[in-house]
């Protein structure tokens, strides 16, 4: 069986480590331009995307922001999953948040804009505490403003005076005082099978993912079911195939969805390690119209992500259930290079391997990892 996935990052790297041992082959396609690579060496292959496409059983993306007139190609073929549909709402937020509201779904109280002088309305219904998003093209907080008091207004302004609103409005959304953030990540196959992932509680710094934390610390059932219950509207709603990404925050005993991500997660690397099946495995599994495997979490998990930084002592590994994920990048400000999973019997065990963790890493790059070590 043959794999082609649109994208050529650590995701299709990890869904073509997924694949190798239940024999599908998978592909890469570098959008940038319309190449198709091997995964993980990202040599060129002998293929021309349309050979590729002409050869793969499934095609399906890494992440949302392929160019439209590439998936409306895949789409044509009947082999894409998920539908593009469902990576349109992942691509555009206005698609996203017309959807949250079509389902009953709680999201942030938001406001669409197309037009800069819109925004002094959105400070008067939605308050002075603002982040306003571009409605496409935005990852790892890229493509945001926050606006903190009204006095903010005519900078934010004159920063957004170049932009098309018109072409591409803005999504302005109430700055949400939530107690922590979670994911709920889940795989839905061709038949309508669902298989759901524990709720994740994720850590951010500026906008980037640092730190999961799976299954979340201190959750009650009650608020799982929540979120078991969102992950079916949505996933039942856009006939969903393929594993899906549910970003939210959590206030009180209240869910609100951030965003949706049609597609494996940074949230789920934990998954790698520390559950039965991983998200790749069973993005594949449910492409391919297979059975879904088990999602039960083997222990308590962190996933850790390296970001811009390549230097430092390996010797990580030495401690107990610790796993790293290199992907092979040249390095950036900010770049994600890698992951390190540590998978451990308690929360308790799983602080203490943390704690310990910090002794082998530059913490410049890691700015949250001691807070997140202590609270657990
Ligand atoms: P990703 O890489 O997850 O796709 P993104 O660039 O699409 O990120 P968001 O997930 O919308 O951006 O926002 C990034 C982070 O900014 C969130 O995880 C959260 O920490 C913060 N954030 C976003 N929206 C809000 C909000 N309405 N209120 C408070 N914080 C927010
Ligand atoms: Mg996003
Ligand atoms: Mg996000």
């Amino acid at each position: 069986m043959q794999v082609l996935v649109y994208g050529a990052g650590q995701l299709a790297q990890m869904m073509y480590l997924a694949g190798a041992p239940l024999g599908i082959e998978v592909w890469a396609v570098d959008v940038s331009d319309k190449t198709v690579v091997h995964p993980v060496s990202k040599k060129l292959s002998d293929m021309s995307l349309t050979q590729a496409i002409d050869a793969a059983n499934v095609l399906t993306v890494e992440f949302e922001h392929v160019p439209e007139e590439l998936l409306e190609e895949a789409d044509r073929t009947g082999k894409l999953y998920p539908s593009v549909d469902a990576i349109l709402v992942g691509a555009d937020r206005v698609r996203e948040k017309k959807l949250l509201t079509s389902l009953n779904i709680p999201n942030c109280p938001h406001k669409i804009v197309t037009h800069v002088d819109q925004l002094d309305e959105c400070v008067e219904l939605l308050g002075e505490s603002l982040i306003i998003k571009a409605s496409r093209d935005g990852y790892d907080g890229y493509g945001q403003w926050r606006l903190k008091s009204k006095s903010g207004l005519d900078d934010i302004k004159q920063q957004l005076a170049g932009l098309d609103l018109r072409a591409v409005p803005l999504v302005v959304e109430q700055c949400i005082a939530f107690d922590r953030e979670l994911s709920i990540i889940g795989a839905r196959n061709q038949d309508g099978d669902i298989r759901i992932y524990p709720l994740a509680q994720n850590c951010h710094h500026e906008g980037q993912l640092h730190v999961t934390i799976a299954p979340a610390p201190r959750m009650s059932d009650a608020l799982q079911e929540k979120a078991n219950k969102i992950f079916h509207d949505l996933a039942n709603g856009l006939h969903y195939t393929g594993v899906l990404a549910v970003e939210l925050f959590q206030v009180g005993n209240d869910l609100l969805v951030n965003e949706i991500a049609p597609r494996v997660h940074n949230s789920g690397h934990w998954t790698l390690h520390g559950a039965d099946t991983d998200q790749f495995d069973n993005h594949l599994r449910a492409v391919l119209g297979l059975a879904l495997g088990s999602t039960r979490p083997l222990g308590v998990s962190a996933m850790v992500n390296i970001i811009g930084c390549s230097s430092f002592s390996r010797d990580l590994l030495s401690l107990p259930g610790c796993h790293m994920h290199w992907y092979g990048k040249s390095v950036r400000e900010k770049r994600k290079m890698g992951h390190i999973n540590v998978l451990a019997e308690s929360t308790l065990a799983l602080g203490s391997t943390l704690e310990k963790l910090t002794q082998f890493l530059p913490m410049a790059h890691f700015p949250v990892l001691q807070s997140e070590a202590e609270k657990l």
